[in-house]
């Protein structure tokens, strides 16, 4: 299994503390992945630094060709790709494979076209003999720190667009789920210049701390929770990074008296238990109007409790393990709250 980091273009064994990642069904480890040392960090910088010149002023079109064979390759290894993810996250196998593998690729090939086309011209006369137009430049050096929901396809959100803008990029996965960012640190290592991406592992403290406050890192990406958010903000304001935080959300669906509701109860079901309900936009919330209330309920509840639940790799199975331990018991306690008291509450009544 590649469990080596991505820097200067080179996969090298991390220096720092080792995580142990986990199959999300058993517990049982799957890989020790050794992360990356402050001299690492600080290498990986380095190195994102050095390459930004050359990388910044290559055609869009020698940008758009490497992404495109990064999501060729994708698509060949895809099965790999789908077995780790699941197992390491816990999300159904078919799905991975058939849902989030082909989007992966995809948000390759969609940078790939979208750097040849950058939008947001304006050009005008404000000065009478003076023409000003908006041209849109790389910022340098971005740090992209990712959560566990979507190991993957969040190392493809993160990648594809800083390196198609012509930006340089270190990455930090959660130290949860880096298995297939390291994967693809390898595909990456064999195609891209040296220090364009650079992959590190490790913890928030003190990979994410030395990635975020670094002076050198002209650009903080972050998804994650929204106190990591609260932590990246203030890091970054050492020197006025730019910032692209997304955080967590709790998604309200509004249900008024003449919806449909058959349609409603399937769309909830599906998106409100996709990936085990663990998405920033799960559909989790529902205040529904006081005439289809009772039927919303019954519908929802009879829809929810027909969920495949199971193994990774069952077939049919819709919904698999919680990411982790820590996790199912987070969720185990609201669960047994909601069961104290009604998790339905009434509407009150006009009358
Ligand atoms: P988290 O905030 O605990 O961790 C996210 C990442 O931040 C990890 O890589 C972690 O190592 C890193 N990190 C932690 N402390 C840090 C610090 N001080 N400095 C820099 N980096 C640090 O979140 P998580 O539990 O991994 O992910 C789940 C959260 O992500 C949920 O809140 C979910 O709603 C949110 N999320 C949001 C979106 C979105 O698009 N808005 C998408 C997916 C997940």
């Amino acid at each position: 299994m590649q469990t080596q980091l991505l820097i200067g273009g080179r996969l090298v064994a991390g220096e720092g503390a080792s995580e142990s990642v986990l199959d999300a069904a058993s517990g049982a480890e799957i890989a020790v992945v050794p992360g990356a040392s402050e001299a690492q960090v600080e290498a990986a910088v380095a190195a994102a630094e050095a390459a930004f010149p050359g990388w910044a002023r290559t055609a869009p079109r020698e940008r758009a060709a490497l992404l495109l064979r990064v999501a060729e390759r994708l698509d060949s290894d895809a099965a790999a790709y789908a077995a780790l993810e699941s197992r390491n996250t816990g999300k159904p196998l078919a799905a991975a494979l058939a849902d989030e593998l082909p989007a992966i690729a995809d948000v390759f090939r969609f940078f790939a076209g979208a750097c040849r086309a950058p939008n947001g011209l304006a050009a005008g006369e404000y000065l009478p003999g003076h023409t000003s137009m908006i041209r849109r430049d790389p910022v340098g050096v971005v740090a992209s720190i990712a959560p566990w929901n979507y190991p993957l396809m969040m190392a493809a959100w993160k990648i594809a667009p800083a390196i198609a803008a012509g930006n340089t990029l270190i990455l930090k996965p959660s130290e949860q789920t880096p298995l297939t960012a390291l994967k693809l640190a390898a595909l990456l290592a064999e195609l891209l210049p040296a220090g364009v991406v650079n992959i590190a592992c490790g913890r928030g403290e003190p990979v994410g701390r030395i990635l975020t406050a670094h002076p050198r890192v002209r650009m903080v990406s972050l998804t994650g929770s929204v106190a990591t958010g609260q932590k990246v903000l203030a890091a970054a304001g050492g020197n006025l990074k730019r910032t692209h935080l997304e955080l967590g959300g709790k998604a309200p669906v509004i249900v008024f008296d003449d919806a449909d509701i058959d349609a409603l109860v399937e769309g909830v079901r599906t998106f409100g238990f996709y990936n085990a309900g663990q998405d920033c936009t799960a559909a989790c919330r529902l205040y529904v109007g006081e005439r289809v209330y009772e039927r919303v309920v019954a519908d929802l509840t009879a829809a929810v409790r027909t969920i495949k639940v199971g193994l990774q790799e069952e077939p049919g199975v819709e919904m698999g393990p919680l990411i982790s331990q820590a996790q199912r018991e987070r969720v185990a306690a609201m669960v047994a709250r909601a069961g104290g008291r009604s998790a339905f509450l009434r509407p009150r009544s006009r009358g």
